[in-house]
């Protein structure tokens, strides 16, 4: 174990300029700087010395070092090729750590659990870079992966997006896609200064908690209703729907929402999830795609 530990700003910025590193923003690099979030972030993954743990975007490695400390088996996910000399040098003193170089996007996480993680189930447990927070969720929840459970830092924007409910104004596709296959919880807020460098906006950690068993219904179209629907927010969902990317007219479109007793005035954001499977199992026979 480090006799100092890696959260400390005079330490981060004495290894960065060690290194010559630069912080780049594209790369969402917004390193934790304080012992207690750190501390608390691995308290809320719960994690043991019985578990498997993906880290994704190490950085500087502060997290993964509390993580490690804690589980069995920590494999970290970096992108940047820069990081790769600090880690060795940061986290030298932990044999229970495996950095991959690489896009966790391009990752056949599958595969990564069954090679390097005992086939799981692993905690998902990150600080995730905000300009892919998205897409790396989206590939955490839909690919059937073997995840126990998901705490991952965004930004408090996206996180009360993701758990915002029908009727509320932050309620969109990104809330309805989540809790498709999730239940999403803020567990806590977490402000702008404890990163280096600061970002603009506060930050939450949040737990996804994977749903056993999925409402059955052609995600495909499903989805693309909930895009529709959302892409046009302000209209009712009769015209959200008419000539969207579903490129179905407006009587049919009449015709479905009837079918599926969803109010022809009624707008997407306050329509809920079982609304938009109703509308999605309406068309599906129609055969239209
Ligand atoms: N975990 C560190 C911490 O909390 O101090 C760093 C978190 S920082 C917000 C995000 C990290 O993700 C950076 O180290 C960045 O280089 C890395 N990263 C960015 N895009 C990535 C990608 N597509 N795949 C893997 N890592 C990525």
């Amino acid at each position: 174990m480090m006799d100092k530990r890696l959260y400390s700003p005079k330490y981060v910025r004495e290894i960065l300029n060690k290194y010559g590193f630069k912080f780049s923003k594209s790369l969402g690099q917004n390193f934790l700087v304080d012992g207690n979030i750190v501390r608390k972030i691995s308290q809320m993954g719960d994690i043991t010395k019985e578990d498997y743990v993906l880290e994704i975007g190490p950085g500087i490695g502060t997290l993964t070092e509390e993580l490690a400390l804690n589980a069995k088996k920590v494999v970290a996910v970096e992108l940047d090729k820069a990081l790769l000399p600090i880690l060795d040098e940061t986290l030298k003193a932990y044999d229970n750590i495996e950095i991959i170089q690489g896009d966790i996007l391009k990752t056949d996480i599958h595969k990564l659990i069954v090679e390097k993680l005992e086939g799981g189930p692993i905690k998902v447990v990150a600080n995730l870079p905000y300009y892919v927070t998205t897409p790396i969720i989206a590939k955490l929840i839909e690919e059937d992966l073997n995840i126990r459970s998901i705490i991952v830092m965004v930004q408090k924007e996206v996180a009360d997006r993701i758990v915002a409910c029908p009727g509320n104004k932050q309620y969109g596709s990104l809330s309805v896609f989540v809790n498709f296959y999730t239940h999403p919880e803020i567990l806590i807020t977490v402000p702008k200064t404890v990163f280096m460098p600061q970002p603009k906006v506060d930050s939450a950690v949040i737990e996804l908690r994977l749903k056993k068993e999925l409402l059955e219904v052609n995600r495909e179209l499903f989805f693309k209703v909930v895009k529709a629907a959302f892409g046009k927010r302000r209209k009712t969902i009769l015209n959200s729907l008419s000539y969207s990317e579903l490129g179905l007219e407006k009587e049919l479109i009449k015709e479905v929402l009837e079918k599926s007793n969803i109010p022809l005035e009624e707008r997407a954001e306050n329509l809920k999830i079982k609304d938009f499977i109703k509308i999605s199992k309406t068309l599906a026979p129609l055969d239209i795609y």
